[in-house]
């Protein structure tokens, strides 16, 4: 194991940025302002490493937020990457490359016969609800207490995510005429969403879930949560909505929706879908996302949409994604899981750990989490103290306790070692 981080040229370095960008950072949760440490200024990175500015090296979990499921830099991206970059690195004009894409995509997701791609998971959510309000002709939208779905106007709302680390749980500029029309309730309470539906049921346009939750650590779906709001919405002539940004061809090779065999009306990609570069993308039945435009009135657009290196990118990244590799990733994150129990459990640890595939989620709190609430009882003393230690033993966890790890095929059995040993000091050095 190293010795601890040095974070001279980070703090540095930070100190500029904060001088030219706000709070120094271009998405919140990077400043690891909630864990009260400076930010890791990374220089480059390879495989399961990261290596910052002032020379420290850590094995990496936070996978930029989820990307990079064959780890960073892998030899047959970026090889495909560098040759995609000689013919040209943007056109605004059909490829053959996007047909190849959809077509890729449209076999795996379950739900999917046709998809847009765009360039964020943000811009894929707002799309997604714009197409559902304009096929059903409704305004409303059912969301779940800390989940995280971007951050267009109408899912800011009880968000989860950098939201919920900054506890920020509503926005300054979101108008209150939006907010409106955004129904929040409990993840995985059904009979919640039914009293939400026997109220509005008429004017609810979609209910928007992520499958897994991840944004408020890793919260698995309750047995029938799921098919119950497939029920529900059909029911009530609304659309579902998967938010899959996250769990899409992470968890497995027909992502969360070919896990739990639920089947929804709209799917939201991004991360894995883009191997590391910009990419987002809605998608599914073919009746109803052929209503954006050019084929139908709903307007939806983007000049880089559809980028060819960043098709590239995500194109190799799925094609290296079989189903041997799944139960290879979930193999390496189930012995994480154990091993971290393990620990917890020899040092009597308040630790309840929440996985599902290679989303891993360790909570200072002896509750079972099925929800923001439960979330909310872990101890964000204890994780930052943990999360401390963990940095200085060489081992980079998202700066939160309301995001999950990321375990990457380029995480070897002996990263995976080094990181239990690692967790088990870190946990004792908490505990203090
Ligand atoms: N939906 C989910 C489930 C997410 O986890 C995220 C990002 N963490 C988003 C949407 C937003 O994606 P992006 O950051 O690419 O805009």
């Amino acid at each position: 194991m190293q010795r601890a981080r040095i974070d001279e040229k980070s703090k540095a370095a930070f100190e500029k940025a904060r001088q030219v960008i706000p709070g120094g950072v271009n998405s919140p949760v990077r400043a690891y302002k909630s864990v009260g440490l400076t930010p890791v200024f990374v220089d480059r990175a390879a495989g399961s490493r990261i290596y910052d500015i002032d020379g420290n090296s850590f094995i990496d979990y936070i996978c930029s937020w989820g990307p990079l499921i064959l780890g960073h830099a892998h030899p047959q991206v970026i090889e495909a990457i560098k040759a995609a970059a000689e013919r040209g690195t943007s056109f605004g004009a059909p490829t053959e490359l996007e047909v190849r894409m959809a077509e890729l995509v449209a076999e795996r997701m379950p739900s999917v016969d046709i998809v847009r791609m765009v360039n964020s998971g943000t811009e894929a959510t707002m799309s997604a609800l714009r197409l559902a309000r304009g096929y059903t002709g409704r305004d409303k939208i059912l969301k779940f207490e800390g989940s995280y779905h971007g951050h267009g106007d109408s899912l800011l709302i009880k968000a989860g995510s950098g939201v919920a680390t900054l506890g920020l749980p509503d926005s300054p500029g979101v108008p209150k005429s939006v907010a409106a029309n955004t129904i929040a309730v409990p993840y995985n309470d059904l009979e919640a969403a039914k009293l939400a539906f026997a109220q509005f049921g008429s004017e609810i346009a979609a209910v928007i879930v992520e499958p897994i939750a991840g944004n408020m650590g890793v919260v698995p779906p309750a047995p029938g949560f799921l098919e119950g709001l497939r029920e529900l919405t059909e029911t009530n002539g609304s659309l579902l909505i998967f938010d899959e940004v996250m769990t899409g061809f992470r968890v497995g090779y027909h992502s969360a929706q070919g896990l739990y065999g639920v089947t929804p009306d709209i799917t939201c990609m991004g991360k894995v879908i883009g191997g590391g570069l910009p990419v987002g993308a809605y998608g599914g039945k073919r009746e109803i996302v052929e209503r954006m435009a050019p084929s139908g009135p709903i307007y939806q657009a983007g000049t880089l949409s559809g980028n060819p290196l960043a098709m590239t990118a995500g194109y190799t990244t799925l094609s290296l994604l079989t189903p041997e590799v799944y139960a290879e990733l979930d193999r390496k994150a189930a012995r994480l899981e154990a091993g971290f129990t393990e620990n917890a459990a020899r040092l009597g640890a308040p630790v309840t750990i929440n996985r599902v595939g290679s989303m891993v989620c360790p909570f200072f709190t002896r509750e079972p989490v099925v929800n923001f609430e439960t979330a909310r009882t872990s101890d964000l003393e204890l994780f930052r103290r943990y999360f401390a230690a963990m940095l200085d033993l060489g081992v980079s966890l998202a700066p939160s306790q309301f995001e999950g790890m990321f375990v990457s095929t380029a995480h070897t059995d002996e990263d995976i070692e080094e990181t239990i040993e690692a967790q088990g000091k870190a946990l004792e050095r908490a505990l203090g």
